[in-house]
């Protein structure tokens, strides 16, 4: 390069800036909601146009700026909230960084308005390309009014990167909701397009408030965590173990007050869970965080989303500890009553007590399934007679080169751990994952039928079935295409869509899970999925509810028609999640581990 250094242009700066703060639509809605709360407004209110991708508004009735101060509050570095880096600790606020309104600036059109509640004429102040282009006393209500337009009109090359409006407008809608459960004597309220998206009147307490914004089917549904560990203090809601999410995108977790993400705090949740939850299902979860301002580094992100713990031991042997104890009571509390209720089906039926001893009780259970009378009758059976027909071949079967699987030749031994079925034959040892074989057969059944018509069932009694509104938001763009696949949803107030009737082919499914799971999977991956990907998900994720679940015992006879399905499947070595269905040992392979080879 043969350039000499220069020093960048104010604006060049300020774009380069709002690249990291400045992300969408939602991180705007982020800085300009912190503002409001930070200029301890009591009521604040959200507007969007297009997903906030034409337009965003925020209105409060806190602090004002005083006019003399208005044309500082573009400026980078310029900043009401701190003078000393010191003073980080204990600002309580959101921001410190004076950086945000410059950021958004510099990408957008942004008109504030402006009146502190003492003085007779506010303010009015346009700002765009970095630079303020009118400041003028204007009559105002007392509180701030910022409007952003032409999101990213100067730089077009990161217009490109954002989603569709669904996408963006349900972005904006949890940067709300995260403010919201962290504050519940703030009235939040969200309108998009001229619709009432969200509104959280002042709540009395957080439960209250994490009701309004997460829905009474997760507070029906919780534990409460309050725990405190020398100067450090946790508070929150858990899920029980069987409410469970298809991602942990409903754990939230703050730091006193602040929406993070750590992965330090989510892996002890999540491993207090471990024992008790069906594997890769998630919990939902809100925990608060409280400790004092110099045992945590907050200005480690640009967005402040990460925050660095000074102890994060401790951090974690207070999560883990805390979410464990309340799980651990849930679950003796549960047993007691069961035991009294039912003692002997209670043994036989607990999925948790099997998952803490997997071995012990799926052997136990299996003694009397797979007795020698019940093993023979399975034999008998089409499946398994085959074996007996043909002439059981002397090669010992290669197991690369067999990318389906068959069951020529294989014998039946039992289930594994309640989650895998075991086959024996001249070829080897074969694991296969009950699941992961299941769904897979679903899933080509689905998408057979998918082609035509699809036949649904109506429900005698429609579920309704409890969502955010970031979720509603995402799921009204779907709607079409799940009344497609024969599910057929209507959206039903702010917080809530009733399930109306199902795919046929279903049948046996639990809705709430299956909604809530199909939501959770609509917002992720790529930017704008083709049409025929989206489908693909959701017979995915539809395929996933319906089949058998780890745990679950089968009969002889469901082992033979499942194997018998599976072998009519196409793809049927692997799960729609590119898990594998099958895992194999050769005879030889075992030999060498015996070190007989
Ligand atoms: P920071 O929040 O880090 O101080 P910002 O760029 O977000 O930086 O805001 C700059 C300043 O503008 C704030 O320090 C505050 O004094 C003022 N300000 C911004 N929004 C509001 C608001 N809604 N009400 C009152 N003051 C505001
Ligand atoms: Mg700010």
């Amino acid at each position: 390069m043969s350039r000499r250094i220069a020093v960048l242009s104010e604006e060049v700066a300020n774009q380069i800036a709002a690249g990291e703060v400045v992300e969408r639509p939602a991180s705007i809605v982020k800085e300009l909601v912190e503002n409001a709360v930070d200029a301890g407004a009591d009521d604040i209110r959200v507007e969007l146009e297009i997903g906030g991708c034409r337009s965003i508004r925020v209105v409060d009735n806190g602090s004002g700026i005083e006019q003399e101060d208005v044309a500082l509050v573009f400026e980078r570095h310029a900043t009401s909230k701190i003078v000393r880096i010191d003073d980080i600790h204990d600002a309580g606020s959101f921001g410190f960084r004076g950086e945000a309104m410059a950021s958004i600036a510099s990408v957008a059109r942004v008109e504030l308005l402006t009146r502190r509640p003492d003085d007779l004429a506010g303010t009015k102040a346009t700002a765009q390309a970095g630079s303020i282009s009118e400041i003028s006393p204007a009559g105002v209500p007392s509180g701030t009014q910022i409007t952003v337009t032409e999101l990213f009109a100067n730089v077009p090359a990161r217009r490109k990167f954002l989603k569709t409006e669904a996408t963006e407008q349900s972005a904006c809608l949890d940067a709300v909701m995260r403010l919201a459960l962290s504050h519940p004597e703030i009235r939040f309220s969200v309108r998009a397009d001229g619709r009432n998206m969200f509104a959280a009147p002042a709540a009395a307490s957080v439960a209250d408030r994490v009701a309004m914004v997460l829905g009474r089917d997760f507070t029906d549904h919780c534990l409460t965590i309050a725990q405190r560990k020398e100067n450090v203090e946790l508070g929150g809601m858990v899920s029980t173990p069987t409410w469970t999410k298809s991602n942990s995108k409903s754990v939230y977790l703050f730091v006193n007050s602040r929406f993070i993400r750590d992965n330090s705090m989510m892996h002890a949740l999540l491993a207090a869970y471990r024992q008790v939850m069906e594997p890769r299902r998630f919990p939902a979860a809100v925990l608060f965080l409280r400790l004092p301002g110099e045992e945590v580094d907050i200005n480690v992100h640009p967005a402040k989303m990460e925050v660095r713990f000074k102890n994060s031991r401790i951090i974690y042997d207070l999560v883990s500890g805390a979410v464990s104890r309340a799980l651990a009571g849930a679950q003796a509390s549960r047993d007691a009553v069961a035991y009294r209720l039912a003692p002997r089906e209670m043994a036989a039926d607990s999925s948790e007590f099997q998952k803490s001893r997997p071995y012990q009780a799926s052997w136990g259970r299996q003694r009397d399934v797979f007795s020698r009378a019940n093993l023979q009758r399975a034999l008998d059976e089409d499946l398994f007679a085959r074996a007996g027909e043909t002439d059981v071949p002397a090669r010992v079967e290669d197991a690369s080169c067999e990318e389906r699987i068959t069951f020529d030749h294989r014998t039946y031994l039992g289930q594994f751990a309640g989650a895998y079925l075991v086959f024996g034959g001249p070829g080897g040892l074969m694991l296969l994952d009950q699941h992961a074989a299941h769904e897979r057969i679903l899933l080509e059944r689905l998408k057979a039928t998918g082609k035509g018509p699809v036949a649904s069932q109506p429900l005698l009694m429609p579920e309704v079935v409890t969502l955010t509104p970031a979720q509603i938001s995402l799921l009204t763009e779907a709607l079409p295409l799940l009344a497609g696949i024969g599910l057929e949803l209507e959206v039903f107030g702010r917080d809530a869509v009733v399930v109306k009737a199902m795919p046929a082919a279903l049948p046996n499914v639990d809705a709430r899970l299956l909604v809530s799971d199909l939501v959770d999977g609509l917002g992720e991956g790529q930017a704008a999925p083709s049409l025929a990907e989206k489908k693909e998900k959701i017979l995915a994720s539809l395929a996933c509810h319906a089949a058998i679940k780890a745990h679950a015992e089968l009969s002889p006879a469901e082992v033979a028609a499942l194997c018998r399905d599976l072998e009519e499947t196409p793809f049927n070595a692997t799960c729609p999640h590119g898990r594998p269905i099958r895992v194999r040992f050769t005879l030889y392979e075992i030999e060498r581990m015996f070190k007989r080879k």
